[in-house]
Order: C-alpha cells, then sequence, then structure tokens
C-alpha cells in the first residue's frame, strides 16, 4: 500500500488519489473547478504572459540587420528542394559551417 500521504494540514495519513483528507477536509491538490478565482485569476495571469510574449517578440522585428537578413535565408532555405537542403546541411557541418546560410545557399545554387 504505497499510496497513501501524510496531510500537510492534520498530519494524518490518507490516501494519495484523495481529493480532500477524509479527517480535516483539507484539499491535497489544487482544483481549479472548485475554486473559480483561482482559476480566473490563471486565465488572466496567462493572457498577461501571452501579451508579453507576442509584445517581445513583435519588437524583435527592429533587430539589426544582419539577423534580418538570416531569418531570410531561413526563408529561402524553406523553399529549396530536399537536395539543395541536405547539401545546405552537410555544408553547416564542416569547415564551411562558420559561413553564413546565405552563402550555402549560394554554393549549392539554391534559388532566389
Ligand atoms: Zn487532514
Amino acid at each position: 500500500m504505497g499510496n497513501l500521504i501524510k496531510c500537510k494540514d492534520c498530519n494524518r495519513e490518507m490516501s494519495k488519489s484523495a481529493k480532500s483528507c477524509p479527517h480535516c477536509g483539507s484539499r491535497t491538490f489544487w482544483n481549479p473547478w472548485k475554486d473559480p478565482k483561482e482559476y480566473i485569476f490563471a486565465i488572466i495571469l496567462l493572457g498577461i504572459i501571452a501579451f508579453l510574449y507576442n509584445f517581445f517578440k513583435s519588437s524583435e522585428n527592429d533587430t539589426p540587420e544582419s539577423v534580418y537578413e538570416d531569418s531570410y535565408a531561413h526563408e529561402r532555405l524553406e523553399k529549396q528542394n530536399e537536395s539543395v537542403k541536405s547539401c545546405v546541411k552537410t555544408l553547416g557541418k564542416g569547415v564551411y559551417k562558420n559561413k553564413s546560410l546565405e552563402w550555402k545557399l549560394d554554393s549549392c545554387h539554391a534559388s532566389k
């Protein structure tokens, strides 16, 4: 019977799967449906996090030219056929791995 835990409120043993302590009624885990206020709070919090995430994500568009060109090269890579993709991958592992993606695309005769 390894599924007994001690209630953190009354310190008596209770089943791990019990939703609340049979002795003192203390809840062992947070149940959002029993706690609508906390549930709403969690949703608002998630909304704020999502908002901040989008905010920082969109501000990333103001990054320097080099990063912008790199993302352009990535988009270009996506359009290539498998042989060009594997060619770029191979170049990325070898002595040319420090070259820019743009350079690798050109070296693999990628289309613009
Ligand atoms: Zn208890």
